[in-house]
Order: C-alpha cells, then sequence, then structure tokens
C-alpha cells in the first residue's frame, strides 16, 4: 500500500466557511447562467473551466509549486459540494481536472509536472481515458496495447464513456504494455488527443449532458516515449478513492438542491385544500430524505478528514466507499422523492425535478459501482469476498 502524507496547511473553520463562500458565489456567478444551454446543447463550454482556473479550483490539492492551492480533500469536497449545488455536471468537469491533474502531478516525470501547471493556469483540460467497452468495472482488462517502437509507444484500442474526451488537451490513459504481465504491465500515458490517430465521437447520454463523454479511438496513434508516466498501475490507481470522496461531495451538493425545492413545493402547492406537505405521506418521505442529506454530509467529511490526516490507504479505504456508497445510493432517493412529490408536473420540462432525477441515475454506476463499493466495504469487514 502506498504512504500517504498528512496535508500540510488544514484550513480553519473560519477559513474553510470563507472558501465554501467563495465556491457558493463562484457557482452561482460561472454556472448558474451557464449550465441549461450545456445541458441542452450537449456541449461542454470551455470559458467555465477557465474560470475555475481563475477562481483557484483547479489544482485545490496542488502544491503552490506548480500553482495549486495546496489544500486538502476536506477543501476539495466543499468546492464540490458547492458547485453540484448549481449544477452536478459543469461541477465534475472541475473534479476531473482535479483528479487528472494529479495523476499529472503526483506520478508523473518534469513534463507531466509542466501539465499540470498548465491545467491548473486554465490552458490545458484533461481526460481520464480508462474505461473500454469491455472493461467497466473490470478495469485490470483494458485491452487497448501500448508497444514499444524505438523513440515512441504505438497506441491502438477504443475507449468509452470519457468524460471530456471530445474537448480535452491530454488524455490520461490506461494501457496495457505488457499482456503477460497482467496488471503489472498496465501503465498510464498522457497522451495529446490530437496526435494523428486518435479519433473521438460524442456518447449521447440521458445524464451528464454539460460534460459529455467520448469515445476514443487509438488507431495506431505514435506518441513520443516520454508520454508514459513514472509510477505503476496500482499506485495510481490508489489515488482514486480521492476521487470517491469527491464523487460522494457532488452528489450531497446535488441532493441538497433537490430536497430544497421539494420541501418549498411541498409547503406551497395545496390539494384538498392545504399544502401537500400537510399529508404524512408526503412530509415523512422528505424527513427520510433529510436522513440521506445529513447522513451523507457526515460520512463525506468525515472520509475527507480521513483522508487528509495521512492514515494508511488500507485504513480509509472503508470510510471512503461507505460515504461514496451512501451518497450514490441516497441521491437517487432523494431525487426519486422529490420528483414523485412534483406529480405530474415534476415529469414537465417546466419544473426541475426530472432533470435532476435523471442526472442522479449516474451516481450509482461510475468510479466503482455501488456493488463494488459494497465488495470493498464487505472486504474491509472481513469477509471472504472475492
Ligand atoms: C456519464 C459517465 C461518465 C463517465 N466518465 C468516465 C471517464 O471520464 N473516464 C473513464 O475512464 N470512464 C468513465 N465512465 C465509465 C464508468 O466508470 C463505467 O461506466 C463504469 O466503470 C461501469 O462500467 P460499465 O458501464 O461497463 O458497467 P459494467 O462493468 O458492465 O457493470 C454492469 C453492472 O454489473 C455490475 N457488476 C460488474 N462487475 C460486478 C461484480 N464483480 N460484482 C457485482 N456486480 C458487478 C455493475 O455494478 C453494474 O451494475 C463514465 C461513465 C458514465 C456513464
Amino acid at each position: 500500500m502506498s504512504k500517504r502524507q498528512a496535508r500540510p496547511t488544514p484550513l480553519n473553520q473560519v477559513d474553510r466557511e470563507a472558501f465554501r463562500d467563495m465556491c457558493r458565489v463562484f457557482a452561482e456567478r460561472e454556472i448558474g447562467p451557464r449550465w441549461k444551454a450545456a445541458d441542452e446543447e450537449k456541449r461542454f463550454p470551455r470559458a467555465f473551466y477557465e474560470a475555475a482556473a481563475r477562481a483557484g479550483l483547479i489544482g485545490i490539492t496542488a502544491t503552490e509549486e506548480i500553482g495549486g492551492a495546496a489544500l486538502g480533500a476536506y477543501e476539495e469536497a466543499i468546492a464540490m459540494e458547492e458547485l453540484a449545488k448549481v449544477n452536478p455536471n459543469l461541477a465534475v468537469s472541475v473534479l476531473v481536472q482535479n483528479v487528472a491533474g494529479s495523476i499529472l502531478y503526483e506520478h508523473g516525470h518534469a513534463q507531466h509536472r509542466d501539465l499540470a501547471r498548465r491545467n491548473i493556469a486554465g490552458e490545458c483540460l484533461v481526460a481520464i481515458t480508462i474505461t473500454e467497452p469491455e472493461a467497466g468495472n473490470d478495469i485490470q482488462n483494458v485491452s487497448t496495447c501500448a508497444t514499444r517502437d524505438g523513440d515512441h509507444w504505438v497506441l491502438d484500442g477504443i475507449k468509452s464513456f470519457i468524460t471530456l474526451g471530445g474537448d480535452a488537451d491530454i488524455l490520461v490513459t490506461l494501457a496495457q504494455t505488457d499482456p503477460a504481465a497482467g496488471r503489472h504491465g498496465m501503465r498510464f500515458f498522457a497522451v495529446d488527443r490530437r496526435t494523428p490517430g486518435i479519433e473521438t465521437s460524442q456518447i449521447d447520454t440521458y445524464v451528464n449532458r454539460p460534460a459529455p463523454t467520448f469515445r476514443v479511438m487509438f488507431n495506431q496513434a505514435r506518441v513520443p516515449a516520454d508520454c508514459l508516466l513514472e509510477a505503476g498501475f496500482a499506485e495510481i490507481m490508489a489515488g482514486f478513492n480521492r476521487e470517491r470522496i469527491m464523487v460522494a461531495a457532488r452528489w450531497l451538493g446535488h441532493m441538497q438542491t433537490a430536497l430544497a425545492w421539494g420541501l418549498d413545493y411541498a409547503a406551497t402547492r395545496r390539494q384538498f385544500g392545504r399544502p401537500i406537505g400537510a399529508n404524512q405521506s408526503i412530509a415523512f418521505a422528505l424527513a427520510q430524505a433529510h436522513l440521506d442529506v445529513e447522513a451523507a454530509r457526515r460520512l463525506t467529511y468525515h472520509a475527507a478528514e480521513r483522508w487528509d490526516s495521512g492514515v494508511p490507504l488500507e485504513d480509509v479505504i472503508l470510510d471512503v466507499s461507505t460515504a461514496k456508497l451512501h451518497a450514490t445510493q441516497a441521491v437517487v432517493r432523494v431525487t426519486q422523492t422529490v420528483l414523485h412529490t412534483a406529480g405530474g408536473w415534476g415529469l414537465t420540462t417546466e419544473l426541475p425535478a426530472m432533470r435532476w432525477a435523471l442526472d442522479a441515475l449516474v451516481a450509482p454506476v461510475t468510479v466503482g459501482s455501488v456493488e463494488i463499493q459494497q465488495r470493498a466495504i464487505a472486504r474491509q469487514l472481513g469477509l471472504p469476498v472475492d
């Protein structure tokens, strides 16, 4: 297991609240006016990435030396929660930058750190390029191969569901360099998306539409040998546990917005001469949704605090997977409750309830599905699951 260091400069509570306020104002100003058009057009507004970089929201945990904010997972979760309150999908574009960027600066060579510096400055959009049509949760089975040829690697294969894959400048790509070595042959490459032999095509989804997903086809794509990142597969994959905390924070933000709206609707919508929220069936369902939100808040920030404390990875996995499992299931329950509360009007485009419920459906699926988190938790609890 990888060694991890405690975060050097924790913010105190007052500074954290100021940081949260800054994120909230940023989200209202930069996401509020953009997300609906991006959703309808299914197109990522690159100007949003540049604005996030200017606000210091790219590279939140990166060192100051490369332009980062040198904060912790706790603050990164605050940012994700506040951004996702306005829209979870433009929020995820920031999440992807922070995760992919940290792969570059934590596990790359000098030129990769330079890419990370440009990523943090808003000049280099990055995508995480792992999933394949036949290798979803089973990522150890990726078949995209990288073959050494002199001063180059030649990449062949197809990736799927790559968030921002068609927009990114750099694709942080997992490929097999030695099929006989199994997972030990799997390595990450930082690949220029404009390399001849790389093509992308958008996958039409019901979710994540402002930060769309793409197929990425590598057909004899020759990339310089120094695109290969330094660290091995296991070391880099360990860092994805931080992403899982951010995924939990993303859905924590989303479910709060949905619940706040649902409470307001239940208090103001009148049927049979009284607010629908006067019916216990509606009121109790919303009370249960409140429980889901509060549990998500506590589990997410507990996991972030544990991550920042620098305890060994094996001691934080249970907290991370528990937080992610709960938030990704809870957001579906909460948004479904709100959708039902809105009745027939909830099914129209005149109200936001259906959009929120649709967006939530991706939560149990990505970055290690519900079942994969359940398996991780069961193992941590000592059960002999395979
Ligand atoms: C909107 C969106 C954005 C994405 N962004 C990215 C990205 O940026 N980069 C990237 O690389 N990938 C990305 N992905 C891919 C995502 O991580 C995969 O969809 C995910 O890994 C699931 O893979 P799959 O869809 O092939 O499902 P499968 O792995 O085929 O799983 C299907 C079902 O079987 C279950 N299952 C599978 N194995 C087991 C098991 N051992 N035990 C119990 N149940 C199991 C799963 O939980 C799931 O319910 C994205 C996907 C979506 C939908």
